[in-house]
C-alpha cells in the first residue's frame, strides 16, 4: 500500500530527511521524502501495512531532537506506483500557509565540539564545524526551501569529502546543508583595524592570545559582529566604554564553560540547563562572592551576563588563555543595529577596536544575543532573539485574521500572527533612526516570505508619532488592511493572557512608558483586561516630569517634582546641586518650573524607582535604560522592608508622594538598603492590594503582571505573596518578553481575537 504524507512544524533544517530516509529503508519502505517551499516535509511511502504503521510510530517517536511536528496529514492509497528505492529527492518550490518555519540558531553540538578537538580529525580545529544537529540556521537562510543554494553556503562547493559525508546515508552529515571543511568551506581572517590581513598560524587561536593581552578585537560570528575584550583587565574596558560611548551599561561576556563561569558567578540547576543547551543566551547570574571579574564589566549591578560560546570560533577563542571570560558585547554603533558586513565593520568599528577577526561566509539575517533571567525555575525572556527566533508562540486558540504587529519604539519586535502560531522576530532595538527601520523592515519581509503570510490586519502603538505607527499605516495602505492601533499596557496585558490562555485578567503593567488614551504618560497602571478590550482600574499617582525627558535622565528631577507637593525642597535641591550636570542653575530652574506648575506628568512605575534610587544616592544619572531602577535592586537585595508603610490608596490611585516623603525623612535613621527594600515592597504591596480588590469586586480570578518592571525579582516576588494571600492566581510571562519585546505579540493577539 502507499502513504502520503505532509509534516508540518519545524521539521527543515533539523536532519528531518536524513531521519526519514532511514526509518523508511529500515522498515522496507519504498518512495521519497523532499522538502517544500513553505517549511514542509513531503513524505510518500510504498510497502507492507504493518511497515508503513512502524515507519509512522517510529516518526513521532524518534524524530530528531530539534525537529517540531505541529500537525501530519496522511492519506492511505492502495494503488502503488512502484519506487525501486527509498530516496531523498529534489525539494519542491510550493507553498501554502503551513505554519512550519526554519529553526533558530542552533549552538555547536558535543559531537562536533569532540571532533573539533580531535586532531585526526578532517576537520580538526575548523571554526565552521557543523552538522545536522547544529549551526546556524535562520542566519544563515535567505529563502525557503531549507537547501543549500538558499543558503549564504552557496558559494561555498563542498569538496568531495564533504560531498561523500552529505550523501552517505551512515554518516551524520548525510544532507547537512551547512557541511563545510578546511578545504571548501569559510575560511577566517585575523585582520587590523583598517582592514589589512595579517599572516598568522591560526587567527582564532592568535585573536584569542590578543583578547589576552588586552587588545579589543571585533569578531564576526553567525548573526553579526561583537566586540570583544578581556574581562579581568582595566584598560581595553575602559577603552571600549569610550569608544562605545557606554558609561554604565552592562557587557555581557562570553565563557567557555560552566566550570569557568562557577569560578566567578552563582547558578541554579534552571540556569546550568539553560547555559548549556542548544539555545545558549545570555543568562543573567548572580556575582559570586569569589566575583574576580573587572567591576567595569557589570558596573554597580548584582548580576553579570554570561553565555557559554556557541560556535566552533568561539570555543577555539579560548583554546590557547587563562581568562575566565570575554567581553562580547554586539558590535553596533550608537541606536543603529548589529553589524553584519565585514567592509562595514571596519569602516564602522574601526576606530573601537584593534583588531578584527573575520570571515568570508555572509550573513543573511542579523540576530542578536538573547538575553534572559530567572526569578527562582521561572524563565524571563528579556531579549528573545537567537536560539528563540523564528520559533512561534503555540496559541491555546487559533485566530481567525492573519495580522502583522510592529511594536512600540524600544526593544522593538515584529509578530506575526496566523491561525494558532505567533512568529515573534529577532531583537530589532530602537526604531528612531533609518538605520534600524531599514533593518526592521527587511526582517518584516523575511518572516512574511518564511511563514506565506497575507495580512488582513497590521497593528501598532496608540502613539500617533512612533515611527512604527507611520510604518504600520504605510503597510495598512499598500496591503489594504485596516491598522489596528493598542494602548501599551493593553498591549503587555494581552500578552500574558494569551500566554497563559485565560479570558480575563487584572494586570498590574508597570513599565518606563507608555502614551496613555487620554494622551498622558502611563506606566504604572492596574487594567481589567478582557477578549472585548481593555479598562484603566487604576494606577500611581501622577507626578510631574520637570524637564520631560531630562526627568528620564536626571532623576533628582522626578524626585524634586514628587516631594514639592509637600514639602519645600529648595533647601534639600540646592545642597544636591553638585549632582546636576550644571549645577546651581539647573536647580533654579528646577525650582521655577515646580513654581510655575503645568509639567507633563506620568503615572510611571519605573520613574518612581528611578528616583528613590536617585534620592538614596543610588544612581543620579540615567545612561542606560532601566539603570536606576537596576541598580536600586541589586541594594535591594541586601536590605529589609524596615519602612514597612501601608499602602495608601486615594480611590484607585497608589499614592506614592508618601512613600518618597518617608524615604527622605528617614534617610539618617535606616540603612539605604533597607530603605531601597521598602521602597520596592511598598510599590509591590500597594499595586497587588489594588489589583486584589479590583479582581474581587469584578470577581476575576487571575490577577497578573506585566511590563519592564516586572523583571524585578522582588517586587514580582511580594507581589505574588500579596495576590496569593488573597486566594487569587498570579501570572507572570514565561514565554513572551514581559519588557517591550513582548508587545508586538501582544498588539498582535488584541488585532487577532477582539471581539468586535
Ligand atoms: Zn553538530
Ligand atoms: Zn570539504
Ligand atoms: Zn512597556
Amino acid at each position: 500500500m502507499r502513504a502520503e504524507m505532509k509534516v508540518s512544524g519545524i521539521v527543515q533544517g533539523v536532519g528531518f530527511r536524513p531521519f526519514i530516509y532511514r526509518i523508511a529503508v529500515k522498515n522496507g519502505l519504498k518512495g521519497y521524502v523532499r522538502n517544500r517551499g513553505d517549511a514542509v516535509v513531503e513524505i510518500v511511502v510504498e510497502g507492507r501495512k504493518d511497515g508503513i504503521n512502524q515507519f509512522l510510530k517510529e516518526l513521532e517517536a524518534e524524530k530528531p531532537p530539534l525537529s517540531r511536528i505541529y500537525n501530519i496529514t496522511t492519506a492511505y492509497k492502495t494503488e502503488e506506483k512502484g519506487f525501486s528505492e527509498f530516496s531523498i529527492i529534489k525539494s519542491s518550490g510550493e507553498t501554502e500557509v503551513s505554519g512550519s518555519v526554519i529553526p533558530p540558531d542552533v549552538s555547536i553540538c558535543d559531537n562536533c565540539l569532540r571532533e573539533l578537538r580531535d586532531p585526526a580529525n578532517k576537520r580538526f580545529n575548523y571554526f565552521f564545524i557543523t552538522c545536522t544537529n547544529c549551526g546556524p540556521r535562520y542566519t544563515i537562510i535567505d529563502g525557503l526551501p531549507y537547501d543549500r543554494p538558499n543558503t549564504t553556503m552557496n558559494e561555498f562547493k563542498m569538496c568531495s569529502f564533504c560531498q561523500s559525508e552529505y550523501e552517505d546515508p551512515a554518516n551524520r552529515r548525510f544532507h547537512a546543508q551547512t557541511v563545510a571543511c578546511p578545504e571548501c568551506g569559510p575560511e577566517a581572517q585575523l585582520a587590523s583595524n583598517n582592514g589589512e590581513l595579517i599572516d598568522c598560524e591560526d587567527p582564532i587561536k592568535e585573536a584569542g592570545k590578543l583578547l589576552e593581552e588586552g587588545y579589543v578585537v571585533a569578531i564576526k560570528g553567525n548573526g553579526g559582529f561583537h566586540v570583544s575584550a578581556s574581562t579581568t583587565k582595566t584598560e581595553p574596558l575602559v577603552k571600549l566604554r569610550q569608544a562605545k560611548h557606554r558609561k554604565n551599561k552592562p557587557f555581557a561576556i562570553m565563557s567557555p564553560n560552566l566550570e569557568t563561569v562557577r569560578s566567578f558567578a552563582e547558578m541554579n540547576p534552571c540556569e546550568a540547563e539553560l547555559l548549556t543547551s542548544y539555545r545558549k543566551p545570555i543568562v543573567l547570574l548572580k556575582k559570586g562572592s569569589n566575583y574576580c571579574l573587572s567591576e567595569l564589566v557589570s558596573p554597580e549591578l548584582h548580576t553579570v551576563g554570561v553565555m557559554l560560546s556557541y560556535t566552533g570560533l568561539h570555543a577555539m577563542l579560548f583554546d590557547d588563555v587563562k581568562e575566565p571570560a570575554f567581553v562580547m558585547t554586539s558590535a553596533n554603533p550608537p541606536s543603529e543595529p548589529i553589524v553584519t558586513d565585514n567592509t562595514e565593520a571596519i569602516k564602522k568599528l574601526g576606530s573601537t577596536v584593534h583588531y578584527f577577526l573575520v570571515h568570508n561566509r555572509g550573513i543573511a539575517q542579523r540576530c542578536d544575543d538573547s538575553v534572559v533571567r530567572f526569578h527562582g525555575k521561572n524563565l524571563c525572556l528579556i531579549r528573545r532573539s537567537r536560539g528563540y527566533a523564528p520559533e512561534p508562540i503555540q496559541m491555546k486558540q487559533a485566530s481567525e485574521l492573519c495580522v502583522l504587529a510592529v511594536g512600540g519604539e524600544l526593544n522593538v519586535t515584529s509578530c506575526i500572527l496566523t491561525g494558532d502560531k505567533a512568529f515573534i522576530s529577532q531583537h530589532i532595538g530602537d526604531v528612531e533612526n533609518l538605520e534600524t527601520l531599514r533593518f526592521m523592515k527587511k526582517s518584516i519581509q523575511h518572516l512574511t516570505k518564511l511563514t506565506n503570510c497575507n495580512f488582513e490586519a497590521v497593528a501598532c502603538d496608540l502613539h500617533p508619532k512612533f515611527t512604527t505607527t507611520k510604518l504600520a499605516y504605510e503597510l495598512g495602505n499598500r496591503l489594504g488592511c485596516p491598522v489596528v492601533q493598542v494602548q501599551h499596557h493593553h498591549a503587555h496585558a494581552a500578552a500574558l493572557m494569551t500566554e497563559w490562555n485565560v479570558e480575563e485578567v487584572v494586570g498590574i503593567v508597570c513599565d518606563g512608558y507608555g502614551y496613555g488614551q487620554d494622551g498622558t504618560a502611563w506606566g504604572g497602571e492596574v487594567l481589567y483586561c478582557n477578549r472585548e478590550g481593555f479598562k484603566r482600574v487604576g494606577h500611581l499617582e501622577a507626578h510631574p516630569m520637570v524637564g520631560g525627558d531630562l526627568a528620564t535622565y536626571f532623576p533628582l528631577r522626578m524626585a524634586a517634582g514628587i516631594l514639592h507637593k509637600k514639602v519645600d525642597v529648595t533647601e534639600w535641591l540646592t545642597s544636591m546641586s553638585g549632582k546636576f550636570p550644571h549645577g546651581k542653575n539647573e536647580v533654579e530652574l528646577v525650582l521655577k518650573q515646580l513654581e510655575k506648575g503645568s509639567v507633563p506628568e506620568t503615572t510611571s512605575c519605573g520613574r518612581v524607582l528611578d528616583a528613590v534610587s536617585a534620592l538614596l544616592g543610588i544612581c543620579y544619572e540615567r545612561t542606560y535604560e532601566g539603570e536606576p531602577a537596576m541598580k536600586l535592586e541589586s541594594v535591594a537585595l541586601r536590605g529589609k522592608d524596615k519602612l514597612n508603610l501601608p499602602p495608601r490608596l486615594n480611590e484607585n490611585v497608589l499614592d506614592t508622594t508618601v512613600l518618597v516623603h518617608e524615604i527622605l525623612t528617614n534617610k539618617d535613621k535606616i540603612s539605604v538598603a533597607d530603605l531601597a527594600c521598602s521602597a520596592q515592597s511598598y510599590l509591590a504591596r500597594g499595586l497587588a492590594l489594588l489589583a486584589v480588590e479590583v479582581a474581587e469586586g469584578l470577581k476575576v480570578k487571575h490577577v497578573g503582571f506585566s511590563g519592564g518592571v516586572a523583571y524585578n525579582e522582588h517586587i514580582t516576588a511580594a507581589m505574588r505573596k500579596t495576590v496569593n494571600n488573597a486566594g487569587l492566581k498570579f501570572l507572570v510571562h514565561n514565554k513572551i518578553p514581559a519588557g517591550d519585546g513582548g508587545t508586538s505579540f501582544g498588539q498582535a493577539v488584541v488585532a487577532g481575537f477582539q471581539k468586535r
